[in-house]
C-alpha cells in the first residue's frame, strides 16, 4: 500500500529475493493518486530532476509480468486496512507521513503561514493542493527550519524563471514566483549551524542564485562541527561551516533577494505583519497504521520522516526479507483477484504521456495534470 520509494523498493526487494524455487509472487502496488511515485513527484523540489530521475528504476518495476499498478485506491476510502489485509497473503504498509508538524506557538494559524508539505505539495502538483499563497503581495519571507526542506522551498522563492525554465513546476506557481515582489528571505533555525541538517550540495547551491545573494553573520559561525559525530556527519557539518563562511563574505544588495540564515533564534510567536509569508519546514507527523500479522510497514509509515530516497532501498529490502521469511510458510490464498477495477500501470502510462507531450511544447520535463478530473480522465483513455 503506497506507491512511493519505499513500496518500489519492497516490491524490488520480493522480486529479487524470491527467485529461488516456490510459488510465483504476484505484486500489487496501490496508491490512492492516480499516480505513482509518491514524494519523488509531489515533494521533491521541481528544480532538481536528477533526483526525480530515480523514477526510471520504479517504471521497470511496473513493467515485471507480476507486478500491477492500481491508481485512485484510497485506504479509508476505497476499502478499509482489514479488508485488504484479508485479501492478500501479505500486506506492506508504505503510505509515507506527511502532515506538517505544527511548530506550536501563537499566530501559526494565520494565513500567511504555511506548512511546507502544503506549500510544495501546491507547486508540484498534487490533485489536493491546488491552491498557493497570495505571492502578489509578498516582500518578507520567513521559511523556518534547517534542513534541506528549507533549503528547497528558500531556493524555489529566490529562482528567476530563467532558473526554473528547466523544472516541471506547476505553470501557475513559477508564475506566481517569478511576479512576487520578494525582497528578502530568512532561514531561521533554533540551534546553530553546526546543528544544521542540510546536505553540503544543497546549502551550495543557495550561493549560486542569480537574483538572490546567501548572506549569514560572521559571529554566527565561530561554531565547530561536534567532535563526537560519525565521521560521515562531522565532514558535512565542516563543509556546511565552511559554505557559511563563504557566505559571510558576501554584500548585502549584491542582488535583488537578501536571503539571510538567521541561528539561534526561535519563534515564539508568529505576528501579522512581521513577513508576508512564512512558511514552516519542521518535519511531519502521521497517522495511526494497522499492525497485525502478515503485516509489515516500510519507509517514512515505518522510520517516521526521516531520510532520502536511497536510505528507503536497504530499509524496504531488509523489510521484504521478513515477509519472504512469513510467506515461505504460508499456504497462499487463491480465488478472486483481491484488485478491484481502476487506474493501472497503462492508466499511468497515459498520464505521463500526455504531461511529457505538454512539457515539450515548452522545452520542460512535463507539464503536470493537477486536478483529479483531468488526471481520471486521461488515465482512462
Ligand atoms: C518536500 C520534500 C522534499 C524531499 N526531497 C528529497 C530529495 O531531494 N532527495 C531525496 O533523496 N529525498 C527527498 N525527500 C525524502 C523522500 O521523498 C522520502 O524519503 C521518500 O519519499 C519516502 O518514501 P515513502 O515511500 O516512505 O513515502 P512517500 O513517498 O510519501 O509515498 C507514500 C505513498 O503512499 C500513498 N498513500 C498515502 N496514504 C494512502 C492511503 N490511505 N491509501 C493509499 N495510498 C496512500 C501516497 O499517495 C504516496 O504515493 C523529500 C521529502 C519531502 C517531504
Amino acid at each position: 500500500m503506497g506507491a512511493g520509494p519505499s513500496g518500489f523498493y519492497a516490491a524490488d526487494g520480493l522480486l529479487r529475493g524470491s527467485s529461488v524455487s516456490g510459488p510465483t509472487l504476484h505484486i500489487d502496488i496501490i496508491d490512492r493518486l492516480p499516480t505513482p511515485f509518491g514524494l519523488v513527484r509531489a515533494g521533491v523540489a521541481p528544480d532538481h530532476q536528477g533526483t526525480k530521475a530515480i523514477v526510471r528504476q520504479f517504471e521497470k518495476l511496473l513493467a515485471q509480468p507480476n507486478v500491477r499498478f492500481r491508481g485512485n485506491l484510497e485506504i479509508g476510502r476505497d476499502k478499509t486496512w482489514d479488508e485488504i489485509i484479508a485479501a492478500y497473503d501479505a500486506t506492506i504498509v508504505a503510505t509515507g507521513m506527511v502532515l506538517d508538524r505544527k511548530l506550536g506557538v501563537p499566530g501559526e494559524e494565520l494565513p500567511h503561514v504555511w506548512g511546507s508539505w502544503r506549500f510544495v505539495a501546491w507547486l508540484n502538483g498534487h490533485p489536493d493542493f491546488r491552491t498557493g499563497p497570495d505571492l502578489g503581495v509578498v516582500k518578507r519571507v520567513a521559511v523556518i527550519g534547517n534542513g534541506n526542506v528549507a533549503l528547497d522551498v528558500a531556493r524555489l522563492l529566490a529562482k528567476s524563471a530563467d532558473e526554473m525554465a528547466k523544472s516541471d513546476i506547476v505553470p501557475e506557481a513559477g508564475a506566481a514566483i517569478a511576479a512576487a515582489p520578494i525582497e528578502a528571505i530568512d532561514i531561521i533555525g533554533r540551534r546553530g549551524p553546526e546543528h544544521a541538517s542540510f546536505t553540503n550540495n544543497e546549502l551550495a547551491e543557495m550561493g549560486r542564485l542569480s537574483r538572490a545573494v546567501a548572506l549569514v553573520d560572521a559571529k554566527a559561525l565561530e561554531a565547530t562541527a561536534p567532535a563526537d559525530d560519525p565521521t560521515p556527519e562531522r565532514l558535512r557539518k565542516t563543509k556546511n561551516l565552511d559554505t557559511l563562511r563563504a557566505f559571510a563574505g558576501n554584500t548585502a544588495g549584491a542582488k535583488p533577494i537578501a536571503l539571510r540564515f538567521l541561528f539561534h533564534t526561535t519563534p515564539a510567536e508568529i505576528r501579522q505583519g512581521e513577513y508576508d509569508l512564512v512558511v514552516t519546514c519542521i518535519g511531519y507527523g502521521g497517522t495511526e497504521l494497522p499492525k497485525g500479522e502478515g503485516v509489515f510497514a516500510v519507509g517514512w509509515a515505518r522510520r517516521g520522516p526521516s531520510g532520502t530516497i536511497p536510505t528507503n532501498r536497504a530499509d524496504s529490502h531488509a523489510v521484504a526479507q521478513q515477509v519472504l521469511a512469513w510467506l515461505k510458510d504460508r499456504v497462499p490464498r487463491d480465488g478472486v483477484d483481491p484488485l478491484p477495477p481502476g487506474i493501472d500501470a497503462a492508466g499511468w502510462q497515459r498520464i505521463d504521456k500526455a504531461e511529457i507531450a505538454a512539457g515539450a511544447a515548452e522545452g520542460r520535463p512535463r507539464i503536470k495534470l493537477t486536478d483529479w478530473a483531468s488526471l481520471l480522465k486521461v488515465a482512462g483513455g
